[in-house]
């Protein structure tokens, strides 16, 4: 049950409220109480006031030995009211006269002997007032001991008033919180709980709705009531995961399918070629060679496509180990275009590479090696016979700028970004058919991770009727060390 945010929500809010119910209560029950207490200490001094007058009044008329007694008699006689017990007691603390001795008297017969009155008595001695609670009775009674001094002897005036009114207002308080509080409590933890049911509603219809959520209804959206709120803006959060899930999805389905689609090919040329070379028994040696040599290119093209899957998918998981090392870049593209310079004889290519300057680089060089063969390959592949291919190289600031330029017949504007696409080719037809190994796509999207990996960038710098021209953009001090994953097309 305590799983349910609902209810324990609901626990908290009443818990919190309920002490702070019961924080409110005892603090306005002891400031009524203290109120109270103030209220009767005043009465006392008040009352000791007048009983007083009365005393000095009733003196004048009084004389003898018996003078105080019997002034001190009138006056309580005159300021005694119900719960109020009065007596005047001698410098020894002898009691002179009381109310306890007049006829009606409520007080218990005990009262001035008992030992908390003693106490009040033994506490006065050294002060000319002080009150006190003195046990006694149903609820007890507060105390005022007060000094005065006549006919040249000091008194003491002990004026003790019941607290049993008092104790029934506070008891009738504490009556009152004790069924108004559970009932607060009740109440806000049942209100508690639908507040929290109505607000917490649209977050279960939020998270059925995601449950029924899979592969085949991605493209399916949580709904968005007030956009604005923060449930809103969690649902769009969650739309907006969805959307790139589906994205990724369906750049991860096209990839399979574009891989399965190019593997294929291969796969059936493969056992074509192999089928009829087995089904007649009696082959010339040339036609099992040119079967051989078919097999061969095709099992060449096949591996080809295997190795730059893998090499993607590793490169997308991140897992592409990078082996940087300090080397010269021109002497690399010097390398590769004379690695390339066969491929473009036999197409009667004039193939130029410039790199005027010494160009120390710290990279991977095995992968440049592959993007810049991939642009050379592509560069030759891509040229007509008897056309012209060049490749430089320079520092432009910070970074190098290899450019490999051709004279082929260039990509359409709208397909200059498309080319970077897996398996994207312009003339799909074109390439599949060219016996030099028309490539299933794929090279170009290897050679801009390999220049994203050394924080460097690939494009088309120009395409047109007159030929193409790719540049690689690499910063001259590479740190290959954190090889980023490339962004998933
Ligand atoms: P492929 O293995 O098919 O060459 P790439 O990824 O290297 O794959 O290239 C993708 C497509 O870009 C090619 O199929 C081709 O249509 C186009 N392309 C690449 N380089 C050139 C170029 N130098 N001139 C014209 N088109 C090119």
């Amino acid at each position: 049950m305590l799983d349910s945010v609902r209810v324990r929500l609901t626990f908290w809010y009443t818990g919190l409220l309920a002490l702070f119910l019961l924080a409110l209560s005892l603090i306005t029950y002891f400031i009524f109480w203290r109120s109270t207490l103030q209220r009767t200490d005043s009465d006392l001094s008040e009352l000791s006031e007048a009983f007083l007058t009365t005393v000095q009044a009733e003196i004048q008329d009084n004389h003898g030995p018996e003078a105080v007694k019997l002034a001190t008699q009138e006056a309580i006689v005159e300021h005694r009211f119900r719960d109020h017990v009065f007596a005047v007691l001698d410098a020894k603390g002898e009691v002179l006269t009381s109310s306890q001795d007049l006829p009606n008297e409520t007080a218990p017969p005990g009262l001035l002997a008992s030992a908390s009155f003693r106490k009040l008595m033994e506490d006065s001695a050294g002060t000319d007032h002080l009150f006190r609670n003195v046990l006694g009775g149903k609820n007890g009674y507060r105390g005022l001991a007060r000094k005065f001094p006549l006919k040249g002897q000091t008194y003491t005036l002990v004026i003790l008033q019941s607290l049993h009114p008092q104790a029934e207002m506070l008891e009738e308080v504490r009556q009152t919180f004790a069924w108004v509080i559970p009932i607060a409590i009740i109440l806000a933890s049942v209100g508690g709980y639908f507040l929290a049911r109505k607000s917490l509603a649209p977050v279960v219809a939020m998270s059925s709705q995601a449950g029924r959520i899979g592969a085949e209804n991605l493209h399916e959206r949580l709904p968005i009531q007030n956009a604005k709120d923060e449930l809103g803006r969690l649902a769009a959060s969650f739309n907006e995961l969805l959307e790139r899930v589906d994205q990724s999805f369906e750049r991860q389905r096209r990839f399979m399918s574009d891989a399965s689609h190019e593997l294929r090919t291969p796969a059936a040329i493969l056992r074509g070629e192999s089928e009829v070379a087995l089904s007649r028994t009696e082959r010339s040696a040339e036609e099992y060679r040119e079967s051989l040599a078919v097999l061969h290119a095709e099992a060449q093209r096949l591996t080809q496509i295997v190795e730059d899957l893998f090499t993607l998918t590793r490169a997308d998981a991140g897992q592409y180990p990078l082996s940087p090392k300090d080397f010269y870049l021109d002497e690399l593209v010097a390398d590769c275009a004379h690695a390339t310079r066969s491929l473009a004889l036999a197409k009667r290519i004039s193939l130029t590479c410039e790199v005027p300057e010494e160009l120390p680089i710290r990279a991977d060089e095995a992968l440049l090696r592959r993007m810049i063969l991939n642009l050379l390959d592509n560069a030759i592949k891509y040229t007509p016979e008897g056309g012209r291919v060049s490749v430089s190289c320079q520092r432009a600031g910070d970074e190098y700028t290899l450019n490999v330029t051709d004279s082929g017949p260039g990509i359409p504007g709208d397909l200059q970004q498309r080319v970077f696409e897996r398996f994207f080719r312009v003339d799909k037809a074109r390439t599949r058919s060219e016996k030099d190994g028309g490539g299933a796509g794929l090279g170009l999207s290897i050679a801009r991770w390999i220049a994203e990996a050394h924080q460097g960038r690939l494009v088309v710098s120009r395409s047109d009727s007159s030929g193409s021209t790719f540049s690689a953009f690499l910063p001259a001090q590479v740190s290959v060390a954190a090889a980023p994953a490339p962004v998933f097309r």
